[in-house]
């Protein structure tokens, strides 16, 4: 990047502002101190997840793997297909194209992938996702295993 009064290189960031649509940036240049604004645009990959309350946040892996680790302890799944189902559903996520995704798509994505691997671990997951409310909820859950 460089700066538009003198085109060095080196800056400095005073400030930094994000937005879904990318990144703003305050920076003074280190040689003749002026100040001056950068804006980069996210990067195609991203991908942003909305989550049930509205609010957003970039799509990560990294966020769905440790509830699913959670929900295959101590369960007879080797970590390399916990892994491989982890890549699948990132995989399966970004095929769809879409810059914006509801946390609930990723979700139900999620708990078809768990539930073909072990039924433990799905129920596991489901009842923390699901958050349900009462027994009957689920009793209703395991009867349609
Ligand atoms: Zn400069």
């Amino acid at each position: 990047m460089n700066c538009p009064y003198c085109s060095n290189t080196t800056s400095r960031v005073t400030n930094k502002r994000g937005s879904p649509e990318g990144v703003r940036r305050r920076r003074e240049c280190l040689k003749c101190k002026k100040r001056y604004t950068t804006y980069e645009k996210i990067d195609k990959g991203e991908i942003w997840v909305i989550k049930k309350d509205g609010t957003r946040q970039i799509f990560q892996i990294d966020k769905i793997k440790v509830g699913v680790e959670r929900a295959f302890e101590k369960r007879p799944v080797s970590k390399e297909e916990i892994k491989k189902t982890l890549d699948e559903i990132e995989e399966q996520i970004r095929k769809k194209g879409k810059r914006e995704i509801r946390s609930s798509i990723i979700g139900e994505l999620v708990m078809k992938k768990i539930k073909k691997l072990d039924n433990i671990a799905y129920i596991r997951f489901a009842s923390v996702y699901k958050e349900f409310k009462d027994v009957q909820d689920f009793k209703k859950e395991i009867k349609d295993l």
